[in-house]
């Protein structure tokens, strides 16, 4: 067993809500070691966002705790111990790529983050495929781009771990296949440890080398699976391509099926489930 980079304990949010149960996550464990990409797959509304907010600190937990192994060890703070990538790039439209890329240098918690941020960045863009675009506005760039920059911008801090929230549900779906592809690259080249979020399945299976399935009201992990790739896991020797029919892929597909919840029953929906 490798390094963990993340360990959620018995995690629970609870909003108040007039007198009415406003719990929307509880009993929650969840454990990332060292350069594994997790999946936490679940329908919309389950929760999946604020539980990625309660993990990078930028909401409290109701009860249960977060603890971040390496940032812990390295002394280093939250706040730069994580990065975070959303479904919108969030680019800043005045600034060029390489300036939106530089600027996640410069948050006082990444200051000194690499010790020379004009090559890091050069770098990063070069890694990325960006080079070409880095003197380009944000509305200059298709969908593909402007998330990979997006993700250069978060990655050039070298965080510890990437909390990606749905980072390519609003792009086609070639494009969306493509940066799938491309991610693992950066996760294997970069040995980055991610803790991804999304409601898709497909996604899910081809990217994690463990999926970890919530739903149900209030919400919870339902179960997680090994997705045991044929080409090995995230990093692994052999390092041949993943496929997305891996046959080793169905039986874990159909038990997800199975437990995926593509709504909240009626009867114990809360009146604030929208
Ligand atoms: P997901 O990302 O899985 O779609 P979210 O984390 O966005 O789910 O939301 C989960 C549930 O928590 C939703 O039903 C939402 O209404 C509720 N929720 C989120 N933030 C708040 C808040 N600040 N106050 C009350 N309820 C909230
Ligand atoms: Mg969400």
């Amino acid at each position: 067993m490798g390094a963990i980079a993340l360990r959620l304990s018995g995690a629970a949010k609870r909003y108040a809500r007039d007198g009415r149960d406003g719990t929307v996550f509880e009993h929650v464990d969840i454990e990332v070691e060292r350069g594994e990409v997790v999946v936490l797959l679940g329908p919309s509304g389950c929760g999946k966002s604020t539980l990625l907010r309660t993990i990078a600190g930028l909401e409290p937990l109701s009860a249960g705790r977060v603890e971040l192994g390496e940032a812990g060890a390295a002394g280093r703070d939250r706040g730069r111990a994580i990065g975070i990538g959303f479904q919108d790039p969030l680019l800043l439209p005045w600034l060029t790529v390489a300036q939106n890329v530089k600027l996640g240098l410069r948050y006082r918690a990444n200051r000194g983050a690499v010790p020379n941020a004009r090559d890091a960045v050069d770098e990063i863009l070069a890694d990325f495929g960006l080079t070409a675009v880095a003197g380009a506005y944000p509305d200059q760039l298709s969908g593909g781009q402007a998330q990979r920059a997006s993700l250069a911008r978060t990655v050039v801090t070298r965080p510890s771990l990437l909390l990606l929230d749905e980072p390519f549900a609003a792009l086609d779906p070639r494009t969306r296949a493509a940066l799938q592809d491309w991610l693992l690259g950066v996760v294997r080249e970069r040995r980055l440890t991610v803790l991804l979020v999304t409601h898709d399945v497909e996604e899910a299976l081809y990217l994690g080398d463990r999926v970890a399935l919530m739903g149900s009201r209030p919400s919870t992990i339902i179960r997680t699976w090994d997705t045991a790739h044929a080409s090995g896991p995230t990093g692994g020797a052999n390092g041949a391509a993943r496929q997305r029919d891996d046959d080793r892929l169905r039986a874990v597909r159909r038990e997800i099926l199975v437990h995926y919840q593509t709504d909240v029953p009626a009867s114990t929906a809360p009146s604030w489930v929208i």
